[in-house]
């Protein structure tokens, strides 16, 4: 999609197929407080360049496993985690996926329909095997929360269950607390196993503890779960490639044995992780004052992709846009499913400039004020042609 839309020359072309965030102006942005902790780091002379453990950088897993789980989480205070850093989000769910493919009995993943379209590869290469389970439903725009009751009911017992924790990649469509306690239940009296995704904390609700909910309730129940996480989005580290993956165990001591296996997995794929970024997630996460000022900057970027929203939704209200656009407003995080097919999409883009995967999924983060009545403007001309 970015190919095409650099290829066009047209003055009033739009790219909403990027899965990044972008100001106002339509610009990347690198947040202020990742801007203190880099010179905080530049300047610290006693700063060298040696290799970083195996598992990464000591501070930024414990901290990483501290704001999803919460500081409280009895998982963490029992040293039932074992959390090894990895090469973002996508790095951290290959590392997982390698572990469970070699220990783990049970080698089929159930992965929701549709889903970021890296995830099949990802875990097919590491050695399980991918079933899909439903998740969306065209016709209401949401969630299809009895197909997804029952394609988990019907997985074999022990299979690894796929979870997005929240801000649903591409369908913008997550379960309420009621349904994510519904398939904790499901899941836990079946001895499924949880393996969450977690890109976009704080991007769906501006709240850090909101956005970690889901993953919570699981873990504290007491059971065993993975979790990949990536700081991508949340910290604007797209190219630092940060993240991390926690295991939950059962008890402190299967959580020394888990490490020890995470370290063989990973020492012949990469020997170990890359300094920098980790450096800056940790300094930010260990100084409260850096931490909230990371939290309001990351609320500023939820808040703008809120605003977006609404913007568009009512830019379609008043055109008259025959439909129920309801949706834009209800679905969450960076992601809108718009609901329209390839050739409305193909239209959209050969009349108006406006690039969009074919799925008709728009990254409401590449909007703004501006460019918002050009694409109600084409959303109209596309449904009512
Ligand atoms: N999971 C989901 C659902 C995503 O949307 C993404 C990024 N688009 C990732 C994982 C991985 O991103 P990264 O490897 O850049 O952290």
């Amino acid at each position: 999609v970015t190919v095409a839309y650099n290829k066009d020359p047209s003055p009033v072309k739009v790219n909403l197929g990027v899965g990044a965030y972008r100001t106002e102006e339509g610009k990347p942005l690198v947040l202020n407080v990742v801007r203190r902790a880099e010179q905080m780091l530049i300047q610290n002379e006693s700063r060298v360049k040696e290799y970083l453990p195996i598992t990464g950088l000591a501070d930024f897993n414990k901290l990483s496993a501290k704001l999803i789980f919460g500081a409280d989480s009895p998982a963490i205070q029992e040293n039932r985690v074992a959390t090894v850093q990895c090469l973002s989000g996508t790095g951290s769910l290959r590392v997982g996926g390698e572990f469970l493919a070699r220990h783990y009995h049970e080698r089929t993943i159930y992965i929701p329909q549709p889903t970021w379209g890296n995830h099949p590869k990802v875990f097919t290469l590491a050695g399980l095997t991918a079933r899909s389970y439903r998740y969306y439903d065209p016709a209401t725009r949401g969630l299809d929360f009895q197909g997804l009751l029952e394609d988990i009911s019907s997985a074999p017992s022990g299979a690894i269950v796929l979870l997005h924790a929240c801000a649903h990649n591409p369908t913008g469509v997550d379960p309420t607390l009621e349904q994510w306690e519904q398939i904790r239940q499901l899941m836990r009296s079946k001895a499924l196993l949880p393996f969450f995704d977690s890109a976009y904390q704080g991007f769906a609700s501006g709240s850090l503890d909101k956005d970690a909910q889901s993953v919570r309730m699981f873990v504290a129940d007491g059971g065993e779960l993975l979790m990949a996480q990536s700081y991508a989005k949340n910290m604007g580290l797209y190219g630092e490639r940060v993240g991390a993956l926690s295991i939950v165990c059962g008890s402190a001591d299967i959580a020394v044995k888990v490490e020890s296996q995470l370290k063989l997995v990973i020492r012949p794929m990469y020997s170990n992780p890359p300094l920098h970024g980790a450096s800056i997630v940790a300094t930010i996460l260990k100084d409260s004052a850096m931490f909230d000022e990371w939290t309001l900057e990351l609320k500023a970027m939820a808040d703008r992709i809120i605003s977006m929203r609404e913007q568009l939704f009512n830019a379609l209200k008043i055109r008259e846009t025959p439909g129920d656009w309801s949706h834009i407003i209800k679905q969450i995080g960076m992601f809108t499913f718009t609901g329209l097919n390839s050739d409305q999409v193909a239209f959209m883009r050969q009349e108006y400039h406006i690039y969009m995967t074919s799925d008709g999924r728009i990254s409401m983060a590449g909007l703004s004020s501006r460019t918002v009545p050009h694409l109600a403007d084409a959303i109209h001309a596309a449904v009512t042609k």
